[in-house]
């Protein structure tokens, strides 16, 4: 059966692949062809242990049966309707579920088709916000270093990587605050750490720099995950929140990670105990199974923007797909399983154990810190000299050919797991990738 999928094969040509090194993956390609629960099957025929949950999304692990009969159910009766000017009971049924457990009560739902549809569509809903209570002069977004918001013009505009903004026109007028990262104060450490909360002065500094009249939004992870799980330190959300009251600025907290249960509260939202007002989500949202997302929005931000002609549309934005009804009915689905199955909080009953685990790689070969919160854990590796991102790659490689499927950012190797993960395989994972530390070493 291996070798038999191994021949049938399709040439690698054609598909240019995300976010990937094309030539060097075609030359040594790492194909995945089930999955089921906590596993991967690799084309060799090999399982591999899913140490994150797809990329961030698969929270109720793979394979689920429910999710699928609700899609192949959904297909069958109504498979695509029109979003604009049309309606399907399925999409508002799906939005009203979601308002019922929406982050500190941001129960007006915008659907769109993925995390970065989901950014652009917040720094636009913010945008539109401001004109529409009379501050059209506040179109300044400001995001944060180190943030990782998507892809859309506007998400690597507030974003905060280098490559991916380098080679690109950005939007005029967007500022960042500091990132949060700093080793020298924090390292080791499990949860939130202490120093650093105020870094979100920043944002007054911005105020000060640009006069708050010319500023709509800003945008934050609450943890950022793709640039190497950055967690916010104590009180840090917290005066974010406060400064940006304080000057007529939205808070958006981008928690197209964070949201459904990573950190073992529904959203981040709920676990830091700071509410923005606007939200932003995907992956979980559908169990990674269908692409979609969802921006939550404030009632005090929707209502502003209902105020017009009651004929006329209030928000020029929208996409083909939003609340598309196969995506919907895989969301209610999703939300079905992780409410019966407690899903939703199950990180704060792993917290303990996930900490312990993690934190035992302290000391291996080239780790400089572990950062551990919710299900979710940064191991940074000291660079290699001229060659930044090369030790974990080959980390990441020796792993999943050993059998255990972890993703790395630069020097950091990040575990999320899918939230239906048993202990032993938390120590599992600890394990496999503590030996391929050894090996690189
Ligand atoms: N925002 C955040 C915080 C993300 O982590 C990601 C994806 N990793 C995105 C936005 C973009 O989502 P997508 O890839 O679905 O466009």
């Amino acid at each position: 059966m291996p070798a038999q999928t191994r021949a049938n094969r399709p040439s690698l040509d054609a598909y240019w692949m995300p976010f990937t090194a094309n030539r060097q993956f075609k030359a040594a390609p790492r194909l995945l062809v089930a999955a089921e629960g906590m596993h991967y099957t690799s084309e060799d025929g090999r399982r591999v242990l899913d140490g994150t949950a797809g990329l961030w999304c698969v929270n109720a692990g793979h394979g689920r049966r429910r999710i699928a009969a609700a899609v192949e159910h959904q297909l069958a009766t109504l498979d695509y309707a029109p979003s604009f000017q049309m309606g399907h009971p399925i999409a508002f049924a799906f939005a009203e579920r979601l308002g019922a457990i929406a982050p500190g009560g941001l129960d007006r739902v915008f659907f769109t088709g993925s995390g970065s549809e989901s950014v652009d569509t917040a720094l636009k809903i913010a945008l539109a916000y401001q004109r529409a209570i009379g501050q059209g002069t506040r179109t300044r977004l400001i995001g944060r270093e180190r943030g990782y918001h998507g892809v859309g013009f506007g998400g690597i505009s507030v974003g905060g990587l280098v490559n991916n903004r380098r080679a690109f026109p950005l939007l005029p007028g967007t500022d960042h605050l500091r990132h949060t990262h700093d080793l020298a104060r924090n390292a080791f450490v499990k949860g939130q750490p202490e120093h650093g909360a105020d870094l979100a002065d920043d944002l007054e500094r911005l105020v000060a720099l640009h006069g708050a009249e010319t500023i709509a939004a800003v945008i934050v992870e609450p943890v950022a995950g793709s640039t190497g799980v950055l967690v916010p330190p104590k009180g840090y959300l917290e005066r974010l929140r406060e400064i940006a009251t304080r000057h007529g600025i939205l808070l958006i907290f981008d928690e197209v990670i964070t949201g459904f249960g990573r950190l073992g509260a529904p959203f981040a939202t709920d676990f830091f105990g700071v509410t923005p007002d606007l939200v932003t989500t995907a992956k979980g949202l559908t169990n990674g199974t269908i692409p979609m997302g969802a921006v939550f929005a404030s009632r005090a931000v929707h209502d502003a923007l209902m105020t017009g002609p009651e004929n006329a549309i209030e928000l020029f934005h929208g996409y083909t797909y939003s609340g598309h009804p196969v995506a919907c009915a895989a969301g209610l689905a999703t939300l079905d399983v992780y409410e019966e199955e407690g899903l939703l909080t199950r990180a704060a009953a792993l917290q303990d154990h996930w900490h312990e685990a993690m934190h035992v790689l302290r000391g291996a070969p080239h780790v400089i810190d572990i950062r551990t919160i919710g299900l979710v854990a940064g191991i940074e590796l000291a660079p290699r000299a001229g060659a930044p991102g090369s030790r974990a790659h080959a980390v990441f490689v020796d792993c999943f050919e050993k059998g255990l499927l972890i993703r790395v950012t630069g020097d950091v190797i990040a575990l999320s797991p899918p939230l239906i993960t048993e202990r032993a395989q938390i120590d599992a994972m600890a394990s496999m990738l503590g030996d391929a530390l050894a090996r690189a070493a």
